[in-house]
């Protein structure tokens, strides 16, 4: 049986309540779009999932590229006739090198997964060039009576929303351009007796744009929503349905991440284990929500002192957190723990039947990333020097083998 229970901390008990539930996913806005951090993420992850796609159709682009130059050149005969220095030629010319030129440098980012900043600039600049210098050599061979295709603008505007990395508005926004220009361009470069045709060719085009984008619109909708479960079923799996902090898997990728960084940066980087004292003792004379809820207020306490993303904290199981603190020495980290031991006893949550004190109080071991160290051998020094500050009497803050006591 436990001793009469009374809860010491029903007056944190609401506010307990609204931790951060690890079961709240990322929310989405309306129609397509994220906030702007997961938006940033949703697009870096779309550009890595289409990267193959992105390359088949480049490569595709290429090859129709290359043979549309073949035809321009087999036609050369009859144009070079028509128009010797004509300005128009060399500028159809130059239209179709400087595209050829902007879709091997994209095939050259694509491939070597370069640049990530500059993929959608030139993805979108190649799908427009492609658009603009097809509208405009198929209104030159039209003017001069050569044999021409100008419904390809249609096969163009669908290739725009192909999953090649881009977003839907992004593609539309390309789509409307072409579009538009080829429907200006030939009002103002044909002759009148072309024109109807062309008015017809321009509705059709956008038809095409229209019933592309809801293909498009759907697929992206799709889209995003399975990239907002992915996420949802990762940060379940990383975090702690109790304290909404990171479980023992989120905080050991979390840590092999920064000590690589810490490396890479020559960072100091102190690990601590805390472990909250006599919380058995706790639990047997409050009970065990009333132990869940002084877990989560801990947990919250320990978060609110530190500076993320780099710093975490994590619940590495029962009532012991994992903590690193990026960019801290030894000497610096004795006052930041120090300021999470101090938050963790203003929230003086009543402990009757500690040896230790009348309220709970934690233990805390410590180590300084030696730079070469794995996690598991920096955690075993922490965890022998938490060891240690349990056996000199708990409440306490102790630094790992070969240095100095930290607290008291
Ligand atoms: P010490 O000062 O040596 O750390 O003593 P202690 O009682 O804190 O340590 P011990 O390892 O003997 O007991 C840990 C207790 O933590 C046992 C268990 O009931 C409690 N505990 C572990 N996980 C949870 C949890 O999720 N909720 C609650 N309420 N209690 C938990
Ligand atoms: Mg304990
Ligand atoms: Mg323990």
């Amino acid at each position: 049986m436990h001793a009469p229970r009374h809860d010491p901390i029903s007056r944190h008990a609401e506010s307990a309540s609204d931790a951060p539930s690890a079961a709240a996913g990322p929310r989405q806005v309306d129609g397509l779009g994220f906030e702007p951090e997961l938006e940033r993420e949703f697009r870096q992850h779309m550009r890595a999932d289409q990267r193959r796609s992105t390359l088949v159709c480049l490569v595709t682009a290429l090859g129709i590229w290359l043979t549309f130059i073949g035809l321009d050149l087999s036609r050369l005969e009859n144009l070079a006739t028509i128009g010797v220095g004509d300005v128009s030629v060399e500028l159809a010319i130059a239209l179709r090198l400087g595209t050829l030129a902007v879709i091997l440098r994209l095939v050259w980012v694509v491939r070597r997964n370069r640049q990530a900043h500059a993929y959608h600039r030139l993805t979108m600049l190649a799908l427009a060039l492609i658009g603009v210098t097809c509208a405009f050599i198929a209104n030159m061979y039209k003017l001069r009576g050569l044999p021409q295709a100008d419904i390809a603008q249609l096969v163009i505007i669908a290739a725009v929303f192909l999953p090649v990395g881009l977003t839907f508005f992004q593609s539309l926004g390309i789509a409307l351009l072409i579009a538009v220009f080829t429907t200006v361009l030939g009002f103002a470069m044909l002759a009148p007796a072309q024109l109807a045709e062309h008015g017809r060719l321009s509705v059709l085009l956008f038809f095409a744009v229209f019933v592309s984008a809801v293909g498009a619109w759907l697929r992206e909708r799709a889209e995003r929503d399975q990239f907002l479960l992915r996420r949802m079923l990762h940060s379940r799996a990383m975090s702690d349905a109790l304290t909404g902090i990171a479980n023992r898997r989120g905080f050991e990728e979390h840590v092999a991440m920064v000590l690589l960084q810490a490396r890479r940066d020559r960072a100091p980087v102190v690990f601590a284990v805390l472990d909250v004292d006599h919380f058995k003792r706790y639990n047997d004379r409050y009970g065990h929500q009333a132990g869940d809820i002084a877990l989560t207020l801990i947990a919250r306490a320990i978060d609110s002192k530190l500076r993320p993303p780099m710093d975490m904290v994590g619940r590495l199981g029962g009532e012991e957190f994992g903590l690193l603190l990026y960019d801290t020495t030894p000497e610096k980290a004795q006052e930041r723990l120090q300021r999470v031991v101090q938050a963790i006893a203003e929230l003086k949550i009543e402990h009757a039947a500690s040896p230790t004190a009348q309220y709970i109080t934690v233990s805390m071991g410590a180590a300084g990333f030696d730079g070469q160290e794995t996690a598991a051998e920096l955690y075993r020094r922490a965890d022998a020097a938490l060891y240690s500050g349990k056996a000199s009497g708990r409440n306490r803050i102790e630094l790992g083998k070969g240095s100095e006591r930290l607290a008291g």
